[in-house]
């Protein structure tokens, strides 16, 4: 059997953990739950810097390698909003879709993009490297879906015309901000880890 390389991935999420195995299944990289007692105060200002903060706690706790990421929906009429509060926008999921779709007008501008920052760090909690990746589209006017999670059932991916709670995980894997990202810090790291 391969002998995987492990990287903490900074997440109490085993669905996102599941998706980011699943993105890099074939890369000969395993990325793993950082250890109980991970917890980190989410208080920067950018996705760059939340992720920064996660890598660097889930570093200082495991010791060893630590991928992390901060994502979020960024729309362009409302100014870059939710944005870093994406998941704190309202309480619930229905009710974060609710005050997006609330705040925009029939026929106004409904350009959007999801973001994601992710940064690799070391045992020691330096930066090896930070990528972002994006995925781009429209805000729907009512939603449509039922896998994914978050924003998915109002975001309408450009190219596709359904919204990514139409898509199944595989698609949603392929063109997604997360797999953006990860896809550019698995080149890192195959070409740095050798
Ligand atoms: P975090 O990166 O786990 O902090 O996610 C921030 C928030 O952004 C999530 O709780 C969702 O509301 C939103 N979000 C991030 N990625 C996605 C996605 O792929 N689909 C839908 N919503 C997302």
């Amino acid at each position: 059997m391969e002998n995987k390389i492990k990287i903490v991935f900074a997440t109490g999420n085993a669905h996102k953990l599941q998706e980011i195995n699943d993105i890099s299944k074939d890369s000969g990289i395993e990325f793993i739950l950082p250890p109980e007692g991970f917890d980190p105060i989410e208080d920067g200002t950018t996705f760059e810097q939340n992720s920064y903060i996660k890598a660097k706690e889930a570093a200082r706790l495991s010791k060893t390698l630590s991928l992390a990421d901060d994502s979020g929906l960024c729309v362009e009429a409302l100014n870059g909003e939710p944005g870093i509060y994406s998941a704190r926008y309202a309480p619930t999921p229905q009710e974060r879709i609710d005050k997006l779709l609330s705040k925009l007008t029939e026929s106004g501008n409904r350009r959007a993009k999801f973001v994601c920052a992710m940064t690799l760090v070391d045992e020691s909690g330096n930066i090896l490297t930070q990528q972002t990746g994006e995925c781009h589209g429209e805000i729907a006017k009512k939603q449509s879906g039922t896998n994914g999670f978050g924003y998915d059932p109002v975001f309408l991916v450009d190219g596709f015309g359904i919204t990514m709670a139409d898509m199944s995980e595989a698609q949603k894997n392929k063109i997604s901000h997360r797999s953006n990202a990860l896809r550019k810090i698995i080149t890192y790291l195959q070409d740095n880890l050798k």
